[in-house]
């Protein structure tokens, strides 16, 4: 059984996991190991995550980063994804570096002595992205 996303459908060239929901792109990937460039209709060039969002309704504002909240590189699942600042994706890599996401799912998860709210606050990380953390154990 396929997780239904509420945007878009996986095409032949995606691989879905069925434990985490991700869109393994199947397609070149760049060096940092991101999908690699894609044609949208009309001719604009674009890395295959982001094209997905667009194509599922995504919009995506001038100088936008795609964050994968699942933080799996090669997934083009427009539910995983979240345009954010330059800014905003520097500090969630630094904030929310492998150390950082162990430690976070360690305090809420395993030893429960933090809420999601409060890890947000002491890792000065968005809710949605400590959830996002805990939801998908990668990266
Ligand atoms: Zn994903």
């Amino acid at each position: 059984m396929l997780p239904a996303s509420k945007r878009g459908k996986p095409r032949a060239e995606v691989q879905v996991d069925e434990v985490t929901g991700c869109w393994n792109y199947g397609g070149t990937l760049d060096r940092d190991g991101y999908p690699g460039m894609v044609s949208l209709p009309g001719g604009v060039r674009t890395k295959a995550h982001r094209a997905y969002f667009i194509q599922a309704g995504g919009v995506i504002p001038d100088g936008y980063h795609l964050d994968h909240l699942c933080r799996n590189r090669r997934c083009v699942n427009p539910d995983h994804m979240e345009p954010i600042t330059p800014t905003e994706n520097q500090e969630r890599r630094v904030r929310g570096n492998r150390r950082n996401q162990q430690m976070i799912r360690e305090l809420v998860t395993v030893d429960r002595l933090m809420t999601v709210e409060e890890a947000a606050e002491s890792f000065m990380l968005p809710v949605h992205y400590i959830e996002a953390i805990i939801r998908w154990p990668q990266g």
